[in-house]
């Protein structure tokens, strides 16, 4: 079967620089797929359902490093909790300390991404700035030892306006800059899908999460 995965993958990669890191988003594709794309050199996917994500780890090499991008059920965590890489979607407290608590339990510590909320359409996803910021300057935060901060995660309104999908993105990117400045070192910044990653990517973006352009387009919607 011809699936074009491989050159879908290697047109994307030439056309990024060494600076930004792609995750290639392979949530509800079969383990074939996935292996194409290894095969064609790729090692970063990300899933948005902890569940497949587990069966996928199990069934898969494991030089892979996955990535969980989707809305986090806290009762779910400890499932992944022994091999998960990076968590883009973490949007409270409650969950990041349910991530240390269960990366404890496996003597780790699971880097996450703490999501903000940039799409000016009506989303129930993500932490408005501020809070972001009192989580990250909090006593209760700084004693949690077995997760690490790495970066800031936005996902930009479903829309073809450039500028209003540019003026999201840059948003997201000034406040992560405005973070760096008081004493935090973030590094990862990911932003932008099929869509819109060469935009992200213009406004800041050092990780973008591509699926589609990938993989094909999805046959049911998650
Ligand atoms: C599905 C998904 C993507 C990838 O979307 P494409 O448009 O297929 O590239 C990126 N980020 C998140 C959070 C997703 O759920």
């Amino acid at each position: 079967m011809i699936t074009g995965i491989k050159e879908n993958l290697l047109k994307i990669k030439q056309s990024l620089s060494e600076s930004v890191t792609l995750v290639a988003v392979s949530k509800t594709k079969p383990i074939t797929d996935i292996q194409e794309a290894y095969d064609a050199g790729q090692r970063i996917f990300g899933e948005n359902k902890i569940q497949e994500m587990v069966t996928k780890f199990d069934a898969l090499p494991k030089d892979i490093e996955w990535h969980m991008i989707g809305h986090l059920q806290r009762n779910k965590v400890k499932y992944m909790a022994h091999f998960v890489d990076l968590i883009h979607g973490v949007d409270s407290f409650k969950t990041l300390k349910e991530i240390d608590k269960q990366a404890k339990k496996h003597n780790r510590v699971i880097n996450c991404l703490l999501q903000a909320r940039i799409a000016k359409e009506d989303t129930k996803f993500g932490l408005p700035f501020s809070e972001i910021e009192q989580i990250l300057t909090s006593e209760e935060f700084s004693a949690l030892k077995n997760i690490n901060v790495v970066g800031l995660m936005g996902m930009a309104t479903f829309t073809d306006n450039q500028q209003q999908l540019q003026d999201e993105f840059l948003s997201l990117k000034t406040f992560f800059e405005e973070l760096n400045t008081q004493h935090l070192e973030l590094k990862t910044l990911s932003m932008g899908m099929s869509g819109d990653y060469k935009l992200a990517i213009e406004n800041g973006s050092t990780m973008v999460r591509i699926g589609s352009s990938i993989f094909g387009s999805r046959n049911y919607i998650t």
